[in-house]
């Protein structure tokens, strides 16, 4: 199962949103992810944001495009095979997330033709694009999907390998990890949109000294992990599976989350069920879904395991997915403090790493997830665990980045314990773990010869003081 190649993806492909036209845009025609957007102005009318209109949309350039008003307009009959009575706006996203592959394909070739510059009939439909066409500025953009549940895996080898050398010294991988993707079951009720406010979390923390009492309050470790979101579509009934070939068809893209962790609690409690509390917290999801249509040009090989690397089990390989199973996007961590912000500082760097080092695709997490006949729903996120590459400088939380070791210097360097090196900042301050007043800031994108740039858009949240 692959999307195609088309001429969606023509890096020549222009607008009439001008904006979108922009060498430094993230969203040109060729992305046209989908998100849920509300008008500020009808937000303001209702006094309450909670009673103003959500509806499905994409982003173009610097403008949202409300989704709804161009099926209303019946501009998507036609687009799927099993419609009844044509589109109507509030089912649009039921029919889109239960697509099969060729017509969503369909649904981005029409919302592809209708967004370009020579196509007319949202351009010149002065009322149409009036009610359908709105700056983002003058949005608040959610993500398109609300997940009923949420999973996190563990898929990147080089941070499980890190975080085992810290917590395990000598024992880094589980015997387990090379055959099966590792998750945890995570909370939906706590996956909040970029932009919401992170309290610092209260909890029980180990004792000082062997023999003595754990401590209870406010995290002294906190962290960010990078990670990247994939939201499911269409899902599998309780008691059957989603065979690895199938996969990506039940896949609608990717976003970018922030696993939020608070490092002292997770590691008095992660043994023996893993992580709870020290998760449970928040997770901040961007708003944007970049779908696997639009990641079509970015698709690269899975991960080449070493030679002493067992090869993953049948119902976890297929060819397809060893060939083109991962994705090659580019992700990066930022950074802003309460006084750089003050003081006029941009944000600084913090990582750069890719999604391509991940051990696992997403396809075979997938997979692996509905293998025991457990039902996935239309909305469920499934995060792929901290992404981190081999270099120092791909790690994609402070527990790996401020850590002295390096499992894969040669010969590796493993400093038991907690010696760190603090990230100095522009102000002059300096970071182990998160304060109280920093901004995380994740972003990705994709590139390559001969192809337009798309981006995932930002992640972004607040560290709020404990309550
Ligand atoms: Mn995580």
């Amino acid at each position: 199962m692959t999307y195609p190649i088309d001429h969606t993806h023509d890096p020549a492909l222009r607008s009439w949103v001008e904006s979108a036209n922009a060498e430094s845009s993230e969203f040109p025609m060729q992305n046209l992810p989908w998100c849920r957007a509300q008008r500020l102005d009808e937000i303001e009318a209702e006094g309450d944001a909670e009673l103003a209109p959500v509806f499905l949309a994409t982003r173009i350039g610097d403008e949202i495009v409300d989704l709804e008003a161009l099926a209303d307009a019946g501009l998507f009959e036609d687009v799927f095979e099993d419609e009844d009575e044509g589109v109507m706006g509030f089912a649009l996203v039921e029919y889109l997330v239960a697509a099969s592959p060729a017509e969503r394909v369909a649904f981005r070739r029409r919302l592809s033709e209708l967004l370009s510059a020579g196509d007319a009939r949202v351009r010149d439909d002065e009322e149409l694009r009036e009610e359908a066409v709105t700056p983002v500025s003058r949005c608040v953009v959610l993500p398109a999907l609300e997940p009923r549940d949420y999973t996190d895996f563990y898929a990147s080898v080089y941070h499980a390998t890190n975080v085992g050398n810290m917590f395990r010294p000598g024992n880094a991988l589980l015997p387990n990890y090379k055959h099966v993707p590792i998750g945890y079951h995570g909370r939906a009720s706590t996956v909040v949109p970029s932009g919401t406010g992170i309290v610092r979390p209260k909890g029980q923390q180990a004792p000082a000294e062997e023999g003595g009492s754990p401590s209870f309050g406010p995290c002294k470790l906190l962290d960010y992990e990078l990670e990247v979101g994939f939201v499911v579509g269409r899902g599998n009934e309780l008691g059957e599976t989603i065979p690895i070939e199938e996969a990506e068809a039940h896949i609608l893209g990717l976003c970018l989350v922030n696993d939020w962790s608070a490092r002292d609690m997770q590691k008095w409690e992660y043994q023996p069920l893993g992580p709870f509390l020290a998760k449970s917290f928040a997770t901040t999801v961007s708003p944007y879904l970049v779908t696997l249509e639009a990641l079509a040009p970015f698709r690269c090989a899975a991960f080449e395991r070493g030679a002493g690397d067992p090869q993953p089990l049948g119902y976890l390989s297929s060819d397809a997915n060893r060939a083109h199973g991962g994705v090659d996007l580019t992700l990066e961590v930022w950074l802003s403090s309460a006084q750089m912000r003050e003081q006029g500082h941009e944000p600084v760097r913090l990582s750069r790493g890719s999604f391509r080092d991940m051990y696992w695709t997403i396809a075979q997490m997938l997979t692996h997830h509905a293998s025991n006949g457990c039902s996935m729903q239309p909305g469920d996120l499934l995060a792929s665990g901290t992404v981190s590459g081999k270099a120092r400088e791909s790690r994609g939380c402070l527990l790996e980045l401020t850590w002295d070791g390096d499992s894969f210097a040669e010969p590796p360097v493993l400093v038991p314990g907690t010696q760190r090196t603090a990230i100095e900042l522009p102000t002059g301050e300096t970071r182990t773990f998160l304060a109280d007043g920093d901004e995380v800031i994740l972003r990705g994108w994709c590139e390559g010869e001969g192809r337009r740039r798309i981006g995932m858009g930002e992640c972004r949240g607040v560290v709020r003081a404990a309550r």
